[in-house]
């Protein structure tokens, strides 16, 4: 750290926003161009060097991120670059999109607000592809050895690269017309602009992945057949089985999964489309379901121009603090968290039925009711106790035109047959099964990511994808240099 007492001296700065009303009428990213930079070097000057950074062990791929804050607060930004892209493929995408265990851990955060780390690494990324940090890093000699990767998402793409940089010849299959998993049909431009991610394709290809799109493994081709073309497979298909909501009224038309209605949004930024014909434009909109896909169906209704948006949560409103005692530190706390799309909703007042950042807690749906021609016009709640027991006399209708339900996610889809044709054993939570390994129950084929781990973050997809490339590696050599930064077994540091 250039100056020790950092800390002490610079409060914390994050990365500003962009004024509410300017930001909601386009789906560029929230963030102000160009205003991190100035900032970032003073915030990485905050990191202590404790000497036991606990941000090591709450990133899932131990990040290591002492070391590149003080490069940052050096202004050394190839040797930050380095350091930082040696534990982590993709710093651009999780620099965006992590909800940064890490600061949680962070041992600033005992007693003061935590290091900006996730601002900091977004920052080296992004230096890195300006300066021309991140060439693409072909193989010098090919392995000789061919693997197939199912699904492009973070996992896959991860595993792809790792795979491809240590010699071996790798196609990756992804059902979609576009590479990206969840972070192209699913997370909104607002929060990634989708340059970032072709640019790392542009790389990747660059280095000697393949890329087969538009074929759905299971249907377009067998998966024994893949099995039998190539020396290993890495199954990386996510988890996007939705929950359902069983309430009466739920067949009423209107009344949509965010998974349908999020895609739209993302083809209308593609240009796909020039209008997404699930559109909230002008309509009273309900979200069931208060975790992150609702809050980005929020931000997404907000942008459509919706009359109003409300989003449910079934939890009752957690603190403003961690509770010391059940969720000492470092691990991350359920505290109140506002987004960005709950600060556009809070500042548009945008749900005058709800609380100020449109969100309704403890509310529990009991039926939906539609006009005479089918469709849904409001939606019946009542609000609910920590055991989700309604309290008498809390029962009240909001209107709906347009409901979206974001209720979690059990497993991975099995309509593509994928499973069934290499009768892969399966978890009884519904995810593959695989051994310390990564290893399935099929000689030479992997499981990693949301399909087996169940849905969790691109953290852990990037470190489960470089996890199976090393135990790959291992399978076709016999041994690997790869880094693995976790086991099958690892969960997020929280009690
Ligand atoms: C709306 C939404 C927002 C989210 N926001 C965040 C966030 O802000 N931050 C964060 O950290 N996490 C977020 N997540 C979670 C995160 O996106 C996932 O944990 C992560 O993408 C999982 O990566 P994956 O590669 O395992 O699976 P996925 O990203 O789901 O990718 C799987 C890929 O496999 C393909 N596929 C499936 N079956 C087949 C087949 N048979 N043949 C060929 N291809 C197939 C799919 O089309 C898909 O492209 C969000 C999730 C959702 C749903
Ligand atoms: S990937 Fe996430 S947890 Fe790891 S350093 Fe970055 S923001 Fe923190």
């Amino acid at each position: 750290m250039a100056d020790p007492k950092g800390f002490m001296t610079t409060p914390r700065e994050e990365w500003p926003r962009r004024p509410v009303a300017e930001r909601v009428q386009d789906w560029s990213e929230v963030y102000v161009p160009g205003a991190l930079l100035p900032i970032i070097s003073k915030q990485a000057d905050r990191c202590m060097d404790c000497g036991i950074p606990f941000c090591h062990d709450a990133c899932p791929l131990g990040n290591l991120i002492p070391e590149w804050n003080d490069l940052v607060s050096r202004e050394d930004w190839r040797a930050a670059s380095d350091r930082l892209h040696a534990t982590n493929n993709f710093p651009e995408f999780t620099g965006r999109l992590c909800p940064a265990p890490c600061e949680a851990g962070c041992v600033l955060a005992i007693n003061q607000p935590a290091v900006t780390i996730k601002n900091v690494e977004c920052a080296i990324a992004d230096r890195a592809w300006t300066d021309g940090f991140v060439p693409p890093r072909p193989p010098d000699r090919l392995s000789g050895r061919t693997v197939a990767v199912i699904g492009s998402g973070p996992t896959g793409l991860a595993a792809a690269q790792q795979l491809t940089r240590a010699g071996h010849t790798v196609a990756v299959y992804e059902k979609d017309d576009r590479v990206g998993g969840l972070m192209r049909y699913g997370i909104p431009e607002f929060k990634m602009e989708k340059h970032h991610l072709e640019r790392r394709l542009a790389q990747m290809r660059a280095e000697g992945t393949k890329f087969r799109t538009s074929t759905m493994v299971g249907r377009d081709v067998e998966a024994t057949e893949l099995r039998a073309r190539y020396d290993a497979v890495v199954i990386a298909t996510g988890a996007t089985a939705w929950r359902e909501l069983h309430a009466p009224g739920r067949e009423l038309a209107g009344i949509h999964q965010a998974m349908e209605y999020l895609p739209l949004a993302n083809r209308v930024c593609e240009g796909d489309l020039e209008a997404s014909p699930m559109s909230a434009a002008g309509k009273h909109v309900v979200i069931v379901g208060g975790g992150d896909t609702g809050a980005d169906c929020l931000g997404t209704a907000v942008r459509d121009g919706a009359a109003s948006v409300t989003q449910l949560d079934i939890y009752a409103q957690p603190g403003a603090e961690r509770d010391d005692d059940t969720e000492p530190w470092p691990t991350y706390p359920k505290i109140y968290r506002l987004s960005a799309a709950h600060e556009e909703a809070r500042d548009l007042e945008t749900a005058p039925a709800a609380d100020a950042d449109a969100r309704l807690f403890a509310a529990s749906t009991l039926r939906f009711t539609g006009d005479a021609g089918g469709h849904v016009r409001s939606l019946h709640l009542v609000e609910v106790d920590e055991h989700r027991r309604p309290l008498p006399g809390t029962g009240r209708t909001i209107p709906a035109d347009l409901v979206l339900l974001a209720l979690g996610f059990s497993g991975p889809d099995r309509e593509d047959g994928l499973i069934d044709q290499l009768e892969l054993a399966m978890e009884p939570r519904g995810t593959i099964a695989r051994d310390r390994d990564f290893a399935t129950n099929v000689p030479g084929v992997y499981a990693a990511g949301d399909a087996a781990r169940g849905q969790s973050l691109i953290v852990w997809a990037i470190a489960e994808g470089r996890a199976v490339a090393a135990a790959v590696d291992r399978y076709l050599r016999g041994s690997s240099q790869l880094p693995a930064p976790i086991t099958p077994y690892d969960r997020p540091m929280t009690v």
